[in-house]
């Protein structure tokens, strides 16, 4: 079967379908293919019997007024919550609260702060995490909360991670501002942000106002790209599989939201591309969701797990994020992300041993009490972080060079630009890289 169409968009996370709702907009008939059964990306809100849950915690906020008035407006009649950000870091059996209080926050920052000109071991590699947070807030702040929780989290020490990780997640941060946000509450970086919006049903609402937008067919979901036709530098059709068949898209236009390494293994007519992204990596995630019966409830949105012992990195109670989160009957919603690597022995285990490790750390902290898990399920996320290790630029770049050979090719988004994007810049990337293509003479 053929379909004749102005653009293909590859991924319909929240990228692709921004993108295809302007260009959509603006009259051009889109393709777009999605390889899950739903559309939503890590965006999703997933529904599990009569549960739902987001894969891991997701807040929008925004700095472009007019981009969040377009949202709000996008999402009616659904209404978008306006939450307080609470978030704490367990620690050594007690909670790091953030924002912190006077008290909280001394008690925990002092001794650090006293260790903090006390380096120990060889000098951290310039242009590393280890020597950005030593160079800015000292040895004893990177012991005591980025040490064990970057390796739980990226796989990799702070030596071996890249200092752009913390420029675009910390932001332009020392120990001063660090001080003057944690007395006045006052945030110097987006990613510390006090306030957020979160749509009532689930950050997936935001996918699925996005999605009712399209015009019919637009969106094909179970449609697994095979393979590009090209000619002259460009990418003129799309061969995918749909329900065990095999069809092809004729395109004037590509926009990529999927991880580069899929992309490039789609030219099948240039040997040297699929082997070029060879250097580029991906942290995968596991979330786990469990429904709970007799919990001690917790105050926080988020809680951070730093040390080793923990089989999970973060959770998240989601009656904290809203009343319709909540499970019937009382139970509590939570989600626990445990960090791995596509494949390894963690990726590997059965669902049933990721509970018993879950469980086997929630007991050890005694953090719910005497609870007892009712219900849960897994969902296995293997591109959810673009890896941004040391060392990372000269790969991505040569890849991205030899993708750049084809001009109507377009990377879109966090997944397909591999970079650490948030929603607020994925949909501006969308809007971006519609511009460019209405821009360009057919
Ligand atoms: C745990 C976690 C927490 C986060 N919290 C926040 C937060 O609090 N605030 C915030 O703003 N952002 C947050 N983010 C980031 C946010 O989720 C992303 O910025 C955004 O969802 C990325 O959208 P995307 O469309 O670019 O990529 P994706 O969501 O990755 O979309 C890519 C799509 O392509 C599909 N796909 C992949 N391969 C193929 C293929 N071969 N063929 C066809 N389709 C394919 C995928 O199934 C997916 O639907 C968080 C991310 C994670 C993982």
């Amino acid at each position: 079967m053929n379909i004749e169409t102005d653009i293909v968009i590859l991924g319909a996370g929240l990228s692709g379908l921004a993108a295809a709702e302007a260009l959509s907009a603006a009259g051009r008939r889109v393709l777009l293919l999605e390889k899950e059964l739903s559309a939503g990306g890590l965006a999703s809100t997933v529904s599990y019997k009569n549960f739902k849950f987001d894969l891991g915690g997701h807040r929008l906020y925004f700095k472009d007024a007019t981009l969040a008035a377009s949202v709000e407006n996008l999402l009616k009649p659904e209404p978008l919550l306006r939450l307080k950000r609470r978030s704490s870091t367990f620690v050594g059996g007690r909670f790091l609260r953030y924002p912190p209080t006077l008290l909280n926050g001394l008690a925990y920052a002092a001794p650090a702060l006293i260790r903090r000109r006390r380096r120990t071991g060889p000098k951290a590699p310039a242009g590393s995490l280890k020597h950005w947070l030593h160079s800015r807030f000292g040895p004893g702040i990177h012991d005591a909360y980025f040490r064990d929780y970057t390796l739980k989290v990226w796989g990799l020490p702070t030596d071996s991670i890249s200092a752009t990780w913390a420029e675009r997640r910390i932001g332009p941060m020392n120990l001063k501002k660090l001080f003057f946000e944690m007395f006045s509450l006052k945030s110097a970086s987006k990613e510390n942000v006090l306030d957020f919006l979160y749509p009532r049903e689930g950050i997936g609402g935001l996918c699925s106002a996005l999605q009712k937008k399209l015009p019919a067919g637009t969106l094909l979901t179970s449609s697994v790209p095979l393979e590009f036709g090209t000619a002259g530098g460009k990418i003129n059709s799309v061969v995918f599989a749909k329900d065990g068949k095999e069809r092809r898209a004729s395109c004037r236009h590509v926009i990529s939201t999927i991880p580069l390494t899929g992309l490039a293994s789609l030219f099948k007519d240039a040997p040297g591309l699929p082997a070029s992204h060879a250097g580029v990596k991906y942290r995968s995630l596991i979330v786990l969701f469990a429904s709970m019966k007799r919990p001690v409830p917790l105050e926080d949105h988020w809680i951070y797990f730093p040390e080793k012992e923990t089989f999970f990195s973060r959770a998240c109670e989601l009656s904290n994020w809203s009343p319709s989160m909540a499970c019937a009957g009382g139970a509590m919603p939570a989600t626990f992300e445990i960090f791995c690597d596509e494949g390894d022995k963690t990726w590997r285990m059965t669902d049933a041993d990721l509970l018993k490790e879950t469980e086997r750390s929630l007991r050890a902290m005694k953090l719910f009490g005497a609870f007892e898990t009712m219900d849960f399920t897994v969902v296995r996320l293997p591109h959810a972080y673009p890896l941004l290790y040391a060392g990372f630029e000269a790969p991505l770049e040569n890849l991205k060079t030899a993708l750049a050979g084809y001009r109507n090719l377009e990377l879109c988004g966090r997944t397909g630009g591999h970079a650490y994007l948030d929603m607020e810049e994925c949909l501006q990337s969308a809007a971006a890289a519609a511009k460019r293509v209405l821009s360009k003479k057919e």
